[in-house]
């Protein structure tokens, strides 16, 4: 009878350990599934395409120059791009970090406007500069969104078909050289479910972000794509773990001939374009 009650307390025991462990587990799946936000596509350099829901954006796209070091978007993806064939279809609207040859390629950005007359446009002024000395028609111009952001500006943001597009003026790498480039961090919500934040070629100096300490924190990055050249400074990295706010990092703008310091850091970062990744938050 003792004997036999303690088989049995022993099965209910087992019984529930075993239950609890499989819904633990199952619970982990769901957890999983639940925390997907979208996705990544690298291109080339500092393009990106990220996507989420029925969105995509489109990072800094359009360039030609790679200065003997950098990597183009291969010419299948950018007349992918160019031609809307998918996934490169059905772009909600394309953002500029700033106006450099291996960044923006102001006709490029034009023509694409013209053909997808539903793609909205968000850059510094400095390349709506560029780009109105272009012929362009009205249609293309009210689609077009300049940030005007002169140095120490606090951050400015516009909300448009379910984006939230928030830019800070961050310098340049190579400050205080270079400090006439108006180089913007954009921050872009997606449909209220994904975050990201492009860099650009901002410059890894602490001093930079201290005075927008509450324009990082008001909103959680889910992933953050700096310039690589971050991850091989301890300041740059301590702006990424410390001040943006942000859960991951993956890195952009990587030379071709990708530097060893770069693989010994053991960061992500992005080398080879068309390489999607999925975007999470670290919920659990
Ligand atoms: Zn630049
Ligand atoms: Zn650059």
């Amino acid at each position: 009878m003792y004997v036999g009650n303690r088989i049995s307390i022993s099965i209910l025991i087992l019984t529930l350990v075993v239950s609890t462990l499989t819904h633990a587990h199952e619970h982990k799946v769901e957890n999983v599934k639940t925390h997907i936000k979208g996705e990544v596509t690298y291109l080339g350099n500092a393009a990106l395409m990220v996507e989420s829901g029925d969105n995509k954006v489109l990072f800094d796209p359009f360039f030609h120059s790679h200065f003997n070091i950098y990597q183009l978007v291969p010419e299948e993806i950018e007349n992918a791009i160019k031609q809307g064939v998918s996934p490169y279809n059905e772009i909600t609207a394309i953002v500029i970090s700033h106006a450099h040859g291996d960044h923006f390629a102001a006709q490029d950005v034009a023509d694409y406007l013209h053909k997808f007359p539903h793609v909205k446009l968000y850059a510094p002024q400095q390349a709506v500069e560029e780009l109105i000395t272009l012929r362009m028609e009205n249609s293309v111009q009210e689609r077009i969104h300049g940030f005007d952001l002169a140095l120490g500006d606090q951050p400015k943001q516009v909300i448009h078909d379910g984006l939230l597009i928030e830019a800070a003026r961050i310098p340049h790498a190579g400050w205080p050289g270079r400090a006439d480039v108006e180089n913007l961090v954009f921050r872009v919500t997606i449909a209220d479910k994904l975050t990201v934040m492009h860099l650009g070629d901002a410059d890894p100096n602490n001093k930079h972000y201290v005075p927008f300490f509450s324009h990082w924190h008001k909103r959680k990055t889910h992933t953050a794509f700096p310039p690589y050249w971050f991850f091989l400074s301890s300041q740059g990295n301590a702006i990424l773990e410390n001040t943006l706010n942000a859960e991951k990092h993956i890195g952009v703008h990587v030379p071709v001939k990708i530097p060893q310091t770069l693989i010994d850091s053991k960061k992500s970062f992005f080398s080879q374009p068309g390489e999607r990744v999925t975007l999470s938050d670290s919920g659990g």
